[in-house]
């Protein structure tokens, strides 16, 4: 083990930030950390001097040196032209795995769900949040859902390397790839091609609708989640939530370089400046940060002590239960509470053993498919509302082997034989393809489009349509 300090990056953040920090420093440090900190300056007064991401310039390079950011919430201020900070730095800087331990405490903590204990994995980079939104017609708006096969295979092998070291039985995946098929369809598909490569680890894949109904209400049965950005946004906080308190789950966000770790609760503004925020959430993410810095030791001292502190009944405001606690404390108490508990383990609660194993995620190299163009789908403006007119007018045009073979409106297959009953808008989706297959050239997709443009017709946009050794590369319209 090695005795030397480990550089890290450290924001006070804003509102109960400070208070939580300096609570989270003292137990870390007396516990025996070997960290050298570093302080940088982030959230609302740096917004407010006109940094968009709440971040200055100056603090990416401390970050990108010591790798390492243990960081309290901040306050976003309010109004339009603020962007995420959390969200700036996650990409920025590659953190694509969100790690998020959902444990109960009970009888210690109040909670529905006594036996409680999950991880959640969440791809962080991904999905829709890409942020490439844009309004297309009158009516219609748009975001881009954006998965990668190098991106479902680091979260997805993450979540397994993650299970193997922490010595879990299974890891779950939930998708929605009953009906995003090709995107969620990717995501399950990695799973369970990465998932074959590790035969003594239970896997299971849940649609998203029902695994998220399970886990709120049978949370024991699940071990390690792994998930999409977008429903692991969501389900991260409501396995956080059904524990019994947000204020106690902290988070990880990895890279293959950079490491970000922080509680998952905001700067609470209304309870700033008065000694009585919780500190544990931000106290775990320090947990995880040791583990990752290799000081598995010393990340199990304070957790062991904090969790014999909250077996003591001794708890801040937000857990105090009549009854259950014994003492209410405030932030500085209850850190001095569990300084005092070091070297103690839990006597109820099942003490955390944690390994130093490290582990390296490995993304396998893109092996090129045969691509080959197809076909169009041309979206247009469309104000009259009616696909048959539609249809038997863009049917007189051709380029190459490609015609009109389907109109459909929001995904719905309008034309031909189209239902009067569905529902058009003013965006009109037309697909132009050879019917068998044949290849086209991208030359003729733009003869296809300026016909369609000097008839008067407004294109919003196009998709090429390919396939990808022979397998089709687009969805086929939804309809009767
Ligand atoms: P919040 O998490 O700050 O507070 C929600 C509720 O939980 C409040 O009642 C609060 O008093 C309580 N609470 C939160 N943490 C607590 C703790 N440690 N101890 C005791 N009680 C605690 O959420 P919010 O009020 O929606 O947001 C406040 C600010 O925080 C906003 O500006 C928001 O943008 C920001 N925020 C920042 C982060 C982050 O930096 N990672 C995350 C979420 C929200």
């Amino acid at each position: 083990m090695s005795e030397q300090k480990v550089p890290i990056t450290v924001a006070y953040g804003d509102g109960i930030g400070p208070e939580i920090m300096e609570a989270t420093l003292r137990i870390i440090e007396a516990a025996g950390a070997r960290i050298e900190k570093e302080v940088i300056e982030i959230g609302e007064k740096i917004y407010l001097e006109g940094h968009s991401s709440g971040i200055k310039p100056e603090a990416w390079e401390s970050l990108r040196r010591t790798k390492v950011f243990l960081k309290a919430p901040i306050t976003t201020p309010q109004g339009g032209g603020f962007k995420s900070l959390n969200v700036t730095v996650r990409k920025v800087l590659g953190l694509y795995a969100n790690v998020r331990p959902c444990v109960s405490y009970y009888p210690y903590v109040k909670t529905k769900h006594p036996v409680m204990d999950v991880v959640i994995i969440r791809e962080n980079e991904e999905d829709l949040y890409a942020g490439i939104e844009h309004r297309q017609t009158d009516e219609v708006y748009q975001c881009l859902k954006l998965i990668t096969r190098p991106g479902c295979e680091r979260i997805i092998r993450y979540a397994f390397e993650y299970a193997r070291a922490y010595g879990r039985k299974k890891v779950t995946c939930f998708t929605k790839d009953n009906i995003m098929k090709m995107t969620d369809g990717l995501f399950h598909k990695v799973f369970d091609q990465i998932g074959a490569e590790y035969p003594e680890i239970e896997k299971e894949h849940w649609i998203v609708d029902i695994g998220a109904a399970k886990l709120a209400d049978s949370p024991e049965v699940f071990d390690v989640v792994v998930v999409p950005n977008l429903y692991g946004d969501i389900l991260s906080d409501v396995a956080a939530q059904i524990t019994g308190s947000v204020g106690l789950a902290g988070s990880a966000n990895i890279g293959d370089g950079v490491a970000m770790f922080e509680a998952i609760h905001g700067s609470a503004p209304r309870r700033a400046g008065q000694n009585l925020a919780n500190p544990s959430g931000l106290l775990l993410g320090a947990v995880q940060m040791l583990v990752h810095i290799g000081q598995a030791d010393v990340a199990e001292r304070v957790q062991n002590a904090w969790l014999r502190t909250l077996e003591e009944g001794i708890h801040t405001y937000d857990i105090y239960e009549e009854g259950t606690s014994r003492k209410k404390v405030g932030t500085r108490e209850f850190a001095d509470a569990v300084i005092e508990r070091l070297g103690q383990v839990p006597q109820v609660l099942k003490p955390v053993k944690f390994s130093n194993a490290s582990f390296n995620i490995r993304v396998s190299p893109t092996v090129p498919a045969k691509k080959e163009l197809i076909g169009v789908d041309i979206f247009l403006h469309y104000k009259d509302r009616n696909p048959d007119k539609l249809g038997e007018t863009l049917k007189n045009f051709r380029a190459g082997q490609m015609e009109l073979t389907m109109i459909t409106n929001r995904g719905t297959k309008v034309w031909p034989g189209g239902f009067p009953e569905t529902f058009c808008t003013d965006h009109w989706r037309c697909r132009f393809k050879s019917e068998d297959g044949k290849s086209s050239t991208y030359r003729e997709v733009l003869e296809l489009m300026t016909r369609i443009t000097e008839a008067g017709f407004e294109i919003i946009k196009t998709e090429n349509l390919y396939n990808f050794n022979g397998e089709a590369g687009f969805s086929a319209g939804q309809g009767q």
